[in-house]
């Protein structure tokens, strides 16, 4: 059965901002969206100014995978949703946060940290992401780096938690620094913060970009059946009489 995937943008700069528009004109949503359709994955968007942000019991319950994008608007996301989403990350369901969704409440709220705070400059100049993981899944098929030519830069230093695993770091023209592809594991669930993906710059039609993202979700995706755990106060499992 293909992976279920809910992609899931604020859909914001792309209504109010025609320079943004030209660059993603079914919203960055629909870019994600036509890209992860033809690599065989079952997909589905949401965003913000649906009920619920789209995000209701049922649309998550058909969710492997929910891929995160936002930036103006992050306050506006309701804590009742925030809160969903949680549980369900916890339960298994793969995160993946892209650029500016390292300021949402739930990426906040996952890594426990500031995680809102780095540097950051939009001059539209070159960056280069090197693969420091190759054996990681979600760098299979790509060369030892990526170079996207017109870029926002984020440095470090970037307030998150140490990640799990560290897939990429990338080089910006100005000289800084800022891991760019962090793996973290919440109790059943995976998640993966990937930093291109500025809204004025098509990042996310760069092949290799759309690649990482596709490789993403697979690892992401929860694998097969998890055991059902019980807690709490319990009686033992081996009698007195059998030790
Ligand atoms: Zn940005």
């Amino acid at each position: 059965m293909a992976i279920r995937v809910t992609v899931w943008n604020e859909y914001l700069h792309e209504v109010q901002s025609e320079q943004v528009t030209r660059v993603y004109p079914q919203g960055i949503h629909g870019c994600i969206r036509d890209f992860l359709e033809k690599e065989g994955f079952a997909v589905q968007t949401a965003t913000l100014r649906e009920p619920e942000h789209g995000l209701t019991c049922d649309v998550l319950d058909q969710t492997d995978v929910l891929i995160w994008w936002g930036h103006m608007a992050h306050e506006e996301v309701a804590d009742e949703i925030v809160e969903r989403v949680y549980r369900r990350v916890l339960d298994g369901m793969g995160f993946i946060v892209l650029h500016s969704g390292h300021a949402s409440k739930i990426f906040r709220k996952l890594c426990g940290t500031d995680s809102s705070r780095l540097k950051w400059r939009e001059d539209g100049k070159k960056e280069i992401l090197w693969v420091v993981n190759p054996g990681h899944p979600i760098v299979s098929g790509l060369d030892e780096k990526i170079i996207v030519e017109h870029e926002e830069m984020y440095g470090e230093h970037f307030d998150i938690p140490q990640p799990d695993e560290q897939v990429f770091i990338s080089w910006f023209e100005g000289g800084e620094v800022f891991r760019s592809g962090c793996c973290w594991r919440r109790s059943r669930g995976k998640v993966f913060y990937f930093r291109p993906g500025h809204e004025s710059f098509p990042v996310y039609f760069q092949p290799e970009i759309q690649k990482v993202i596709c490789n993403a979700v697979r690892w992401a995706a929860p694998q097969a059946e998890i055991p059902q755990e019980t807690y709490g106060n319990t009686p033992p499992v081996v009698g007195r009489d059998s030790i």
